[in-house]
């Protein structure tokens, strides 16, 4: 019902000749894998990455767009700039973003409505810190981040937008959330959309993607939970047989 999806992050590693081999290396290893597959590669590697891809099972994607059409906005891209470039998928919000360049849930909103108004397909990242787990915050932070997020898009856009689900302690640390705790918060989120949307909305049309240290070890059983409809894989998406293995969980 909800196809898996698993994208890679690459973050800002690779050069041109960097992304030609792995993608190179990538290509024939996961041809014939059931998810669906992205890879989210630095602004600069993505017309190479894209004229690799041709023909192929892996889908391209960004890492950010800016929420304006075009303007006095230095060292920023645009969706028509994506698009040209054969881009699908654009992750929007990723905590690092947040964490390190003053993101917010109303610059997400912004940058999640620009991207579909050109067709790009936004991969919306929410998540707690380490602090707001602890302090019993989880639910709150998750229900505001996903409703901002989602402020004033349409039920028609459900099935071209993914969520991926990111405990920001989670993140590059090697610590995973366990399968059910993963599965259990997605759920929450999942709730989130049905009382924005539908039930059946959430429950056939919103896919959401578990990211935090996923690697060929916990795939399978991370992709095992029901709640789980894929992964969004920084560290391991670096190595073509790491991502390989994740992508055939
Ligand atoms: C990410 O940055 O989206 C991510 C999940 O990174 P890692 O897999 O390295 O934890």
């Amino acid at each position: 019902m909800r196809q898996p999806i698993i994208a890679g992050n690459w973050k800002m590693n690779n050069t041109i000749a960097g992304t030609k081999a792995l993608l190179t290396d990538l290509i024939p290893l996961v041809k014939d894998a059931k998810a669906e597959v992205v890879v989210c590669v630095p602004y600069t590697n993505i017309a190479a990455a894209g004229e690799l891809l041709k023909g192929t099972n892996i889908k391209l994607g960004a890492e950010n767009v800016h929420w304006a059409e075009k303007g006095a906005f230095t060292g920023e891209i645009s969706a028509d700039m994506l698009v040209e470039l054969g881009v699908e998928y654009v992750i929007i919000g990723h905590s690092e973003r947040r964490q390190y360049f003053g993101e917010t849930d109303q610059t997400v909103n912004a940058r999640v409505k620009a991207a579909l108004a050109k067709g790009l397909k936004p991969i919306i990242c929410v998540g707690e810190t380490l602090e707001e787990r602890e302090g019993g915050l989880v639910e709150k932070v998750l229900v505001r981040q996903t409703t901002e997020a989602f402020k004033d898009i349409d039920k028609d856009q459900l099935d071209n937008i993914v969520i991926a689900y990111e405990p920001v302690w989670a993140i590059g640390t090697g610590k995973t959330a366990t399968a059910q705790d993963a599965n259990d918060t997605i759920a929450i989120i999942r709730g989130t959309m049905a009382k924005l949307y539908c039930p059946k909305c959430a429950e056939e049309r919103v896919r959401i993607q578990y990211g935090g240290s996923m690697n060929p070890k916990n795939a399978s059983e991370l992709m095992a939970m029901p709640q789980i409809d894929g992964g969004l894989i920084g560290g391991a998406s670096l190595k073509a047989v790491d991502f390989s293995q994740v992508v055939k969980y």
